[in-house]
C-alpha cells in the first residue's frame, strides 16, 4: 500500500460492533469482563483503549514498522525511550537538539546517572572517539530545529548497528510522508504528533514506532507503568489529522519552496535555511533520504539584531507570531527569545541561532497571500 492510502486506511478497519467507518471515540476507562480475566482484549484504558490502538496501528503502518505506541506528548514518548537505559549508560546525540529534548536529557535524566554527549552527527571520527563500553544509544533528529541541518540517517544508523547501539530518530519535522527512518536502519522512530501528524494545532501527543518485538514490549511496559497515555478524543483527532498528511505535506513543501526563493531575493536577508535549497550545505543528503523538504524555514537578517527581527515578526498578519509548528496555519517565531531562550547566547549563536534568526512554519494557505504578507512586513521595516 502506498503512503497516500495508508494515511487513510493503514491499520484501520470499520468498527466491529457497529460498522462505523470513522474510528469511534471509546470514551471509557474500563470494559466488562465475562469472567475474571475473560474479556475482549481491553481491561483498563491506561493499558489498552480501542481508539488509541487504532491510532497506534495506523502509526506503525505509516512508518513501515510493526508496533506503534502513542503517548500524551512528544516528550513523554522520548521519556519512555530513555527508560530503556540504566544508570551509567551513555547516549550520543546531536548538538542541535530540540530544546525540550535537551532539557529532558540534561535537566532530568542526567540526575539519574544517564550520560549524554551532544556533538555534530556528521563526524564519524568523533563518534568513534566517544564510543565506549557504556555507550548504548544514538539519538538523531533531522531536520533539526531551527537551522534545518540534515543528519545522514543511514550512515549514523549503520555506525550504531556496527557498534551494537540502539538508534532513535526524532522524525517530527519530516513526518513519515517525507522520511522513513526505520527503512534507513533506525531501531525506533519518534514523533511529536503535536506538529504535522495532528496537523491542526489542536492536540498535544507523542508517538513511537519500531519493528522489534522486544523493544516494543519494553516500551509498552513503560507506557503502561508510567501512564503517560493520550485520551481517546485526542487519538481520534490525531487519526483524523493524519488522513490528510500527504496533501498537507505536499502543500507545506510547495509553499516553503516559494517562500525560500522569495527570502533569497530580499536584500534584508542574510542566510536562508531550507534543505530544498541548492545552497543548503546538506541538500544532497536531504535529496537522498527525504521525499520533499517540508514546511520549516529559518532565515537571518543582514542587520543581525533582536530589534530588527522583532520589527519583522510583529508586522506579519497572515503569519501568526507563536511557538509550535506543523499546523495548517502559517506561524512566525523568533527562536533566540522564544523557543531557544533558555540556551545561553554564546552557545546559541554557535549553533546558528543568531539574534536576528526568524523561523517560519509555512502553512497551507495560498502562496500569494504568504509572500505578500512577508513582503508587506519587510517593507514596513525602518530603512
Ligand atoms: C515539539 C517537539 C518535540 C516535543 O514534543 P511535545 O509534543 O511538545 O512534547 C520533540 N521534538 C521535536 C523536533 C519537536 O518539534
Amino acid at each position: 500500500m502506498k503512503i497516500e492510502t495508508k494515511t487513510i486506511h493503514g491499520g484501520l478497519k470499520p468498527d466491529s460492533s457497529t460498522g462505523a467507518v470513522m474510528t469511534p471515540i471509546y470514551q471509557t476507562t474500563t470494559y466488562a469482563q465475562e469472567r475474571p480475566g475473560m474479556h475482549k482484549g481491553f481491561e483498563y484504558s491506561r493499558s489498552q483503549n480501542p481508539t488509541r490502538q487504532a491510532l497506534e496501528n495506523n502509526l506503525a503502518e505509516l512508518e513501515n514498522g510493526k508496533f506503534g505506541l502513542a503517548f500524551s506528548s512528544g516528550l513523554a514518548a522520548i521519556d519512555a525511550v530513555v527508560k530503556l537505559l540504566s544508570p551509567g549508560d551513555e547516549v550520543i546525540s546531536t548538538n542541535d537538539l530540540y530544546g525540550g529534548t535537551y532539557r529532558l536529557f540534561n535537566g532530568v535524566w542526567e540526575r539519574y546517572g544517564i550520560v549524554f554527549h551532544f556533538i555534530g552527527l556528521d563526524d564519524l571520527d568523533r563518534l568513534d572517539e566517544l564510543m565506549n563500553s557504556k555507550t548504548k544509544m544514538v539519538w538523531i533528529e533531522t531536520p533539526t530545529n531551527p537551522t534545518l541541518k540534515i543528519v545522514d540517517i543511514e550512515r549514523v544508523c549503520s555506525w550504531a548497528k556496527k557498534n551494537k547501539l540502539l538508534s532513535v530518530v526524532d522524525n517530527t519535522f519530516a513526518t513519515p510522508y517525507l522520511q522513513n527512518p526505520l527503512d534507513l536502519g533506525a531501531d525506533i522512530v519518534m514523533h511529536s504528533a503535536t506538529k504535522y501528524l495532528g496537523g491542526h494545532s489542536d492536540v498535544v501527543m507523542g508517538a513511537l514506532v519500531t519493528r522489534d518485538q522486544q523493544i516494543a514490549d519494553q516500551l509498552y511496559f513503560y507506557q503502561n507503568s508510567c501512564g503517560a497515555v493520550p485520551g481517546p478524543q485526542d487519538c481520534f483527532l490525531a487519526l483524523r489529522g493524519i488522513k490528510t498528511l500527504h496533501l498537507r505535506m505536499d502543500r507545506h513543501s510547495e509553499n516553503a519552496a516559494g517562500i525560500a526563493a522569495f527570502l533569497e531575493s530580499r536584500p534584508e536577508v542574510e542566510n536562508v535555511y531550507w534543505p530544498g535549497l541548492k545552497s543548503h550545505p546538506n541538500h544532497e543528503i536531504a535529496k537522498r533520504q527525504m521525499r520533499n523538504f517540508g514546511g520549516m524555514i529559518s532565515f537571518s537578517l543582514r542587520d543581525d539584531t533582536v530589534d530588527r527581527a522583532f520589527e519583522l515578526v510583529s508586522a506579519t498578519k497572515v503569519f501568526t507570531l507563536a511557538e509550535s509548528l506543523g499546523g495548517v496555519e502559517s506561524l512566525i517565531g523568533h527562536p533566540a527569545t522564544m523557543t531557544h531562550a533558555s540556551i545561553p547566547r554564546e552557545k546559541r549563536q554557535k549553533s546558528g541561532v543568531v539574534d536576528s534568526l526568524i523561523r517560519l512554519s509555512v502553512g497551507i494557505e495560498h502562496i500569494d497571500d504568504l509572500r505578500e504578507d512577508l513582503e508587506r512586513a519587510f517593507n514596513s521595516m525602518k530603512k
